[in-house]
C-alpha cells in the first residue's frame, strides 16, 4: 500500500523539523561534548533520494549544514553532472555531531544516532538511499566492502526505515579528495544514478501495486533479508562522458553533459522542484 501518498509535504518538513529539533538538544551519546552545532540534514521534504554520509566535519560543526565544505562542494560538483542540485535531494550523515578531530564514528556512537536517521528515512521515504563511504555503507550493506560494491544497488533493508528503497553505495567524496584516483570512479558511479532511480521507481511501483514482476520483486521485496541480497550491476545506457573532470583542484569542474536531457527531465529527484532548463538550454 502506497502509505506516502497520504502524507502532505507540509506533515513531512513538520516531522523533519521534530527531528532536527530534538537533533540539536541531543545527549544520547559523547559526541554532543564536542559539538558547536548539531548537523540533523537538510534537503527537498518531497525528494525520492537521500544521500547519506558519515558525519559532520569542520565546516558543518560550525554551520549546521551536511556537507558544506571541501567535500561537500565535491558532492554539488558531482550532483551537477547529473543536472540535479541538492536542494532537490535530502543529504544526511549516520551521526549528526562532529567527531572530535574528525575521527571516524564509533559503532556505539552510530548506534545511538541511528534512530533519528530511522526516523528521517520513515518520513522521506524515498526510492533511493545513497550511501557515502565505508560507514554509512556499513549501516545500509552491512558485511560489504565498498571496493567490491560501489556502484551497485540492492534492496533497502526496511528496518532502516526506509520501507521500500534501493540502496546504491558510492565513495566518500572526502575519500576522492585524498585519493585523485577515485574522483573518476565516483563521477561514472553518479553518472548511473539517474537510472538506478528510474529502476528503483519500477520496483516501487510493482511492489506497491502489488504486481508479479517476480524478478523485481524478489530483488525489493521487503521479506528479502541483507544476507539474501544480491549486489546488482548498476546498469548504464552509454559511458558517462569524464573527459571534463579535472582532478587538480579540491572541486573538480563537470561540464554538464554526462547526461543527456531526457533524462534528466525524467529523473529529478523532486518533482516539484522547478525544471533546470536553463543547465542544458
Ligand atoms: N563528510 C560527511 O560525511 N558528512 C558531512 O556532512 C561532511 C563531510
Ligand atoms: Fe545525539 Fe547523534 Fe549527536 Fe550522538 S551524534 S549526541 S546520538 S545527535
Amino acid at each position: 500500500m502506497d502509505q506516502s501518498s497520504r502524507v502532505t509535504p507540509d506533515e513531512r518538513r513538520q516531522a523533519l523539523e521534530e527531528i532536527a529539533a530534538e537533533v540539536s538538544v541531543c545527549t544520547l551519546c559523547p559526541l554532543h561534548k564536542g559539538r558547536t552545532r548539531a548537523v540533523p540534514g537538510e534537503g527537498h521534504e518531497e525528494t525520492e533520494v537521500v544521500f547519506v554520509g558519515e558525519g559532520p566535519g569542520y565546516n558543518e560543526d560550525r554551520e549546521g549544514r551536511p556537507f558544506v565544505g571541501q567535500a561537500g562542494g565535491l558532492l554539488n560538483e558531482m550532483l551537477k553532472a547529473i543536472a540535479w542540485r541538492r536542494q532537490e535531494v535530502f543529504i544526511t550523515n549516520v551521526v549528526k555531531c562532529r567527531p572530535p578531530g574528525n575521527r571516524d564514528p564509533e559503532p556505539s556512537e552510530i548506534a545511538a544516532c541511528a534512530p533519528y536517521l530511522k526516523r528521517q528515512l520513515q518520513v522521506l521515504d524515498p526510492a533511493v538511499v545513497v550511501t557515502l563511504g565505508r560507514h554509512s555503507l556499513a549501516t545500509f550493506m552491512p558485511g560489504t566492502r565498498i571496493s567490491a560494491v560501489h556502484g551497485t544497488m540492492s534492496a533497502t533493508d526496511p528496518e532502516t526505515g526506509a520501507a521500500s528503497a534501493t540502496t546504491y553505495a558510492m565513495y566518500h567524496p572526502a575519500a576522492a579528495l585524498r585519493q585523485g584516483s577515485l574522483k573518476e570512479t565516483m563521477l561514472t558511479d553518479m553518472c548511473g544514478l539517474p537510472e538506478v532511480l528510474i529502476q528503483a521507481r519500477e520496483r516501487r511501483a510493482s511492489t506497491i501495486s502489488g504486481a508479479t514482476f517476480v524478478t523485481a520483486d524478489e530483488a525489493i521485496s521487503p521479506s528479502v533479508r541483507e544476507s539474501e541480497q544480491q549486489p546488482v550491476e548498476a546498469t548504464m545506457e552509454s559511458e558517462p562522458s569524464i573527459e571534463n573532470v579535472h582532478v587538480d583542484g579540491s572541486a573538480a569542474l563537470i561540464e554538464l553533459d554526462a547526461v543527456d536531457a531526457a533524462t534528466v527531465v525524467a529523473t529529478a529527484p523532486a518533482s516539484s522542484t522547478e525544471p533546470q532548463l536553463e543547465l542544458f538550454g
